[in-house]
């Protein structure tokens, strides 16, 4: 289902224009044909990014990033394709009508408005009871003695909740807004008696937002100091706005330095949030209290894959918190711990040394994750062998959820060292835990009882059969949807032309069995199918790959714009590399059957089918030297 009308996404396609999307990012510059700038996607300093506004595309020839507009807010923003269409919709004022068709979708919706309206209309409140109220000096002394400037303050809209029964509610009530709202948001509580009051009192607000940078829910420090009996930190309930657990205190001010840092500081309280921040430091967010979850490391990895945790507190407060960052290892994303003087945190510390020197401090701290957890336990252990045994295993643990072979062997090899044993040792233990594993899984199932870290890839593999096979697919596809309307001759298209050729050649690679499936099901329907299209197309896998495959050409045209060489134009030989294509597709897939059929013929006793499948095996072989010739390869006979 849809949520947004066909014709809408068409005009936002139509309409966006990719040197405006982009140019608001990034300052684009001109030379030759293209946009260049730094990428926003990582980080470098001289441009490799760029916007071909003729075809509508961005592409970073450093870290490979490539799409249309909406791709790039989607990458840019870390939003899903709705998200990104709404996102142009606005900057191009196109109307997106309410869902007519889902009149419950509706309800829902405007039901989520409201209470996200609610919320701004509280934040705005709290803001101003701190400007521009006389108790609102209770807040700013408060903040000021934390050393927080004005722009502080007010980039992340910090207020203030009046020592009041219900100065929020009131105000709320009086200006209009609905009282099932206000108890939906947890911002008013309703006793049984029906008596109202605010949640929020004598407090100063942290608002929370979502990653578009809407108020969701509070975060509330009480300064009443005499006060035991009510929390020093209080937040807004969970509501249909405000999930913990898919929140992360400034990311929404984070995201884009985190983007240009490649790198996400995690701390965990508002605080160090607000003075790093200050600070200069601006990639940093916190988890707020709740231990780390899936939602919100995966909130993290749509800008980087990269976490540095920020500890404070001792040895104990860090163990048990340990369980946490071995969850970021198994979501894939690299982790970096930096712990501070016994007695600080990044708060505390940053005021202490200065800015300049915390941030020297960080860079020097900064130890990947395992290697921290090995000798913090190895340091514990020392000397006791039993001891040392669990310690191993903790670690190991921790290796094990490492989703890339190649990373865990480096951790193997560096903790064997710390620990000073075999890495043997802790592959075997690897081993033993992987195993367990699995067959907690699947009972009764026998899986390959191997699991040991893969070596190092050989520097100069053999391209695989498979990669050869994907490379021929890829190009005959790559054909099709770039040069389809052209003429073979009077009678016969491109696309016509290939779709015959390929009548008899089955695809493989999945992706492109796909597009060739939607290449001809539109073929049969009158249409031809173009790259440009299908940049559009709802199914994100096609989408990706069409982009892939259309900027192909692009970095043809870029290399000789650098190079300022001459490289024939494709469309002046396209008839000779449509055939070569088909050919090379056809001759690869002849040549693995014929590997199947040798192997085959290791298998058979019987004289009379050992004589058949030799014949079928000749003809194969004729056949791939036919096909060899044809591509001009001299073939041994
Ligand atoms: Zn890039």
């Amino acid at each position: 289902m849809s949520l947004i009308p066909k014709e809408i996404v068409d005009q936002v396609l139509n309409q966006a224009d990719i040197t405006e999307v982009v140019g608001d990012f990034v300052s684009l510059k001109k030379k030759g044909q293209n946009m260049w700038a730094c990428c926003p996607f990582h980080h470098e300093k001289s441009p490799s990014f760029s916007v071909s506004p003729a075809k509508g595309i961005y592409k970073c020839f450093g870290c490979g990033k490539a799409g249309n507009s909406v791709q790039f807010i989607m990458d840019v923003e870390g939003t899903s394709f709705p998200e990104a269409i709404k996102y142009l919709a606005k900057k191009y004022s196109i109307d997106i009508p309410e869902e007519q068709h889902d009149p419950e979708y509706a309800r829902e919706q405007s039901e989520r408005d409201s209470l996200f309206i609610v919320s701004d209309f509280a934040a705005k409140h709290f803001q101003q009871r701190l400007t521009s109220h006389e108790q609102g000096s209770i807040g700013q002394s408060y903040l000021k003695q934390r050393g927080l400037s004005g722009n502080t303050i007010r980039k992340f809209e910090l207020g203030y909740s009046l020592d009041e029964w219900t100065d929020l509610t009131d105000t709320a009530l009086k200006a209009g807004y609905q009282q099932k709202y206000l108890e939906a948001t947890g911002l008013t509580i309703v006793r049984e008696d029906n008596k109202k009051y605010d949640r929020f009192r004598g407090r100063v607000m942290f608002p929370i937002h979502n990653v578009s940078g809407r108020v969701v829910g509070f975060g509330a420090r009480t300064l009443k100091s005499n006060d035991k009996k009510s929390p020093k930190y209080l937040n807004s309930p969970e509501s249909d706005i405000y999930h913990k657990s898919n929140v992360l205190y400034g990311l929404f001010q984070a995201k884009q330095a985190m983007r240009m840092q490649d790198m996400c500081y995690m701390v965990e309280g508002y605080l160090d949030v607000l003075s790093l921040n200050q600070g200069g430091i601006e990639n940093v967010v916190a988890s707020s209290g709740t231990s780390l979850t899936e939602g919100q490391i995966k909130l993290i990895s749509r800008y980087t894959q990269n976490i540095t945790v920020l500890y404070d507190g001792d040895a104990a407060g860090i163990k048990a918190s340990l369980r946490g960052i071995d969850l970021i290892l198994e979501l894939g994303l690299n982790v970096n711990v930096v712990t501070f003087p016994e007695g600080e945190d990044p708060d505390s510390y940053i005021h202490k040394v200065g800015d300049a020197a915390f941030k020297t401090y960080l860079k020097e701290h900064s130890q990947d994750f395992i290697s921290f957890k090995t000798s913090l336990f190895a340091k514990e252990s020392a000397g006791n062998p039993v001891r040392k045994a669990e310690a191993i295993k903790e670690v190991v643990a921790s290796i094990a959820k490492i989703p890339d072979a190649i990373k865990r062997t480096v951790f193997f090899r560096s903790c064997s060292l710390i620990f000073d044993i075999d890495e043997q040792v802790l592959i075997s233990e690897y081993n033993k835990m992987h195993l367990e594993g699995r067959q907690q899984q699947r009972p009764g199932n026998p899986e390959p009882n191997y699991a040991a870290p893969a070596p190092a890839p050989e520097p100069e593999k053999p391209a695989s059969d498979a990669d050869v096979l994907k490379r021929y697919e890829r190009e005959v596809i790559r054909m099709m949807i770039s040069y389809g309307t052209k003429a073979v001759d009077e009678n016969q298209t491109v696309i016509q032309y290939m779709l015959e050729q390929l009548e008899d050649v089955e695809l493989e690679i999945p992706i492109y069995v796909k597009l060739h499936n939607r290449i001809l099901q539109q073929f049969q329907q009158g249409y031809v199918v173009k790259g440009e299209d299908l940049v559009n197309d709802p199914d994100e896998e096609i989408r990706s790959e069409v982009i892939e495959l259309i900027s192909n050409r692009y970095d043809l045209s870029h290399n000789w714009e650098t190079h300022q060489i001459y490289v024939p134009n494709e469309e002046d030989l396209l008839m000779y590399g449509i055939e070569r294509a088909i050919l090379r597709l056809k001759r690869m897939k002849v040549q693995m059957l014929l590997k199947t059929e040798m192997e085959k013929l290791r298998l058979v006793t019987d004289p009379g089918e050992q004589d058949r499948q030799l014949n079928y095996i000749l003809n194969l072989k004729a056949f791939e030297n036919q096909l060899g010739e044809m591509l001009g390869i001299v073939v041994n006979k």
